[in-house]
């Protein structure tokens, strides 16, 4: 029959998995004493290691759920925390310090919490038994620590003792029994005696014919009765055995004490007495709860079957196969971004970026528009004779080509190499990200890691090289650069397009000005700015007085001001571009936007040819295996975490496990029933 509670407790544990703090659990040996009492001490004797958390600073804080199992064949006892995976503990002071740490860790102004510590020994040496440690009562709360702390501790303890748990009472002999707390609690919950174990610890502490008026307590009868132990080798009884078994050597000591006095005769006393009536206690109580806890688990098992069944369409999900899904659905959406984002859009990425250089170059060489005034606020225009924005001055020939020239090579030495492949490694992260954006992986930040470094690793060493290459193919654009007719009647109309664009975005912001200011008045501080400027130019001094106008106003006139000078040049830029001067590519010196917009095409096709080649085309073909050697690197637990970081995903897969748990439960019970059932009739 040993066997039966063996299946029982793992049915319990299994139970203890699918809910902690749930009614669905079979019954328990529950332990409760006050503080001092010698609790820990018979808990150790039991198991045979001293493995408890000692000090008086409340050590205990948390219940623990005590599970042994006996394992013959193994030769070593080894400890478990299941729930920590710090995996086979064989050093026991190190579950002590790990006990510690656990009951510490709870919150001092909670100091204790009931959330359970699962704790499972295996060993040749125990019997298999489940056991509930609890924090010990207190009389006086001790300085520091919070008043209701006594109230806390009864109470956590009352949730336990209830049935069909089984009550292990510890008093120590040494005070009246009448005063203690463990007795009185259990006395409330079980007044006839029916599942409480009194045990009277520190036996050695009283003379015998006061020990055999506890052992046989009249006040409180108990129908499984008083065990009378003594745990702690005391020096004054002169034993000393250095058994190796810890359990054997507390048994030898009680022994030789016990049977040194007729008193004790027909009385329960020992830890092996107490270890055997545990076992059997357990047992039977065990078995009384079968039917009834078969009964539960199975009105859980329909329920969870019934709402998996409606909610999720019985679909089943494991982690795994969720996120085998999920990564079908990226790489299809990968797959759209290789058809739509390919040599073309990397054209037009180049294209723009060097469009925006090449305003720039010819801002700086042609408009005569000092560099830091392009970013410039507005007031340093006080300073710059609007005279000097115009280009049409210079006739001298010489003067052109060098500037010309200077354009083009400050375009060709830009660094295009560096400056392209950066530009499309970070368009490719964030088309990546997009696609993520539309698939499940984006509710999984692990999942959204392992895509970034699945990107980074194929092009960070792609990029130098790449960049390497880019600038050595457009060397030769350094030297010289040929334009046919067509390339230059296509430039012309892109330039054109791109002043315009130019044009209307400076027209929309000193609209946006006008609106904001009104316009009549914007007019007269544009006037008042005039005046001023003309005085400063004929070197007169201005009036203190601004007229009124607020120096925000002020600003904002000036800010207009700019505005105006910009859509003028862009005006006459794009008269320039359209004006017959310009159709023949032979006046190119007069033309630097048109030819500067060639050579940017020029440059582009060429970079493209191995932007695409080296970086894209590699990245595209590499990046689905790449992903999947991410992927795979993940252990079990990520990706149970990844599955999970989806509230959704990871309520079905609770909901699954729960189903899947309480199958396992209900047919394992089952079993136990059987056997009960045919040892019954072989009898
Ligand atoms: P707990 O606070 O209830 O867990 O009690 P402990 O097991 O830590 O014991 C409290 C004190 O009583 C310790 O100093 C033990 O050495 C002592 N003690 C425990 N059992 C016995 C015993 O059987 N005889 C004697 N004389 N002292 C004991």
């Amino acid at each position: 029959m040993v066997i039966l509670t063996r299946k029982m407790i793992e049915v319990r544990n299994l139970l203890l998995q699918i809910d902690k703090q749930e009614t669905l659990r079979l019954p328990s040996i529950v332990v409760i004493g006050s503080q001092s009492s010698g609790k820990s001490s018979v808990l150790e004797a039991i198991v045979g290691h001293e493995f408890l958390p000692k000090g008086g600073n409340m050590v205990t804080r948390r219940p623990i759920e005590l599970t042994l199992i006996h394992s013959p064949e193994s030769a070593s006892e080894y400890c478990d925390f299941p729930e920590l995976r710090l995996g086979k503990i064989t050093d026991f002071s190190h579950v002590q310090r790990t006990l510690t740490e656990l009951n510490m860790a709870v919150p001092a102004e909670e100091v204790v919490s009931d959330d359970p510590i699962l704790l499972t020994i295996y060993s040749p040496h125990v019997p298999d038994l489940t056991l509930i440690d609890l924090p010990g009562y207190i009389q006086v709360v001790a300085a520091g620590q919070p008043h209701s702390l006594k109230t806390r501790i009864a109470d956590l303890c009352d949730k336990y003792i209830n049935a069909p748990n089984v009550i292990l009472a510890i008093s120590a002999a040494d005070v009246d029994l009448a005063n203690s707390t463990a007795l009185r609690a259990s006395r409330r919950v079980d007044p006839r005696g029916e599942r409480t174990i009194g045990v009277i610890t520190k036996m050695d502490l009283v003379d015998p014919e006061r020990g055999y008026d506890l052992l046989t307590n009249q006040e409180y009868p108990l129908q499984m009765g008083y065990v009378g132990v003594i745990t702690k080798t005391p020096l004054h009884l002169g034993f000393s055995n250095r058994h190796s078994n810890m359990t054997q050597s507390v048994a030898l000591d009680e022994e030789r004490y016990f049977s040194q006095y007729a008193e004790f005769t027909n009385l329960q006393t020992g830890v092996l007495t107490l270890r055997r009536k545990l076992m059997s206690v357990l047992e039977t109580t065990m078995a009384r709860s079968l039917v009834p806890t078969t009964q539960a688990i199975r009105r859980e098992l329909e329920e969870s079957a019934y709402k998996f069944k409606v909610e999720y369409n019985d679909r089943s999900l494991t982690p795994q196969s969720y996120l085998a899904q999920s990564i079908d659905a990226f790489k299809l959406s990968f797959k759209d971004l290789t058809a739509q984002f390919g040599r073309e859009q990397v054209r037009q990425l180049v294209k723009a970026a060097l469009d925006q250089r090449v305003l720039d170059t010819l801002a700086q060489n042609y408009w005569n528009l000092p560099p830091e005034l392009e970013s410039a606020t507005p007031n340093v225009l006080d300073n710059v004779p609007l005279s000097s924005l115009s280009s049409s001055s210079m006739a001298n020939m010489g003067y052109w080509q060098t500037k010309l020239d200077n354009s083009t090579a400050s375009l060709t030495k830009l660094g295009i190499g560096r400056l392209s492949a950066q530009l499309l490694a970070d368009t490719i992260s964030l088309e990546v990200r997009g696609v993520v954006d539309k698939t499940p992986f984006r509710k999984h930040p692990l999942a959204v890691q392992a895509v970034e470094r699945a990107v980074t690793n194929i092009l960070e060493p792609r990029l130098f090289s790449t960049a390497d290459q880019v600038e050595n193919s457009i060397k030769p654009f350094k030297y010289e650069v040929e334009i046919d007719d067509r390339e230059w009647a296509q430039s012309r109309e892109h330039s054109y397009n791109l002043l315009k664009e130019e044009l209307r975005q400076a027209t929309v912001a000193f609209n946006r000005l006008k609106d904001m200011v009104g316009s009549s008045k914007l007019n007269s501080v544009l006037q008042y700015l005039d005046s001023r400027q003309r005085m400063a130019a004929e070197g007169r001094l201005a009036p203190a007085d601004a007229f009124g106008f607020s120096p925000a106003l002020l600003d904002t006139g000036k800010e207009a001001r700019f505005l105006q000078i910009r859509c003028d040049e862009l005006r006459m830029r794009m008269a320039a571009v359209k004006s017959k001067r310009c159709i023949s590519r032979e006046n190119k010196y007069q033309c630097p936007e048109i030819f500067l917009d060639v050579v940017a095409d020029k440059l582009t096709a060429t970079a493209v040819l191995f932007l695409n080649f080296e970086l894209l085309s590699d990245f595209y073909y590499s990046f689905p295996r790449e992903l999947d050697s991410q992927i795979s690197a993940l252990s079990e637990k990520q990706i149970q975490e990844l599955a999970e970081q989806d509230p959704q995903i990871r309520e079905q897969i609770n909901l699954q496990r729960r189903r899947d748990l309480l199958k396992l439960a209900l047919a394992k019970i089952q079993t136990v029933t059987e056997m009960t059932h045919s040892s019954a009739s072989k009898r």
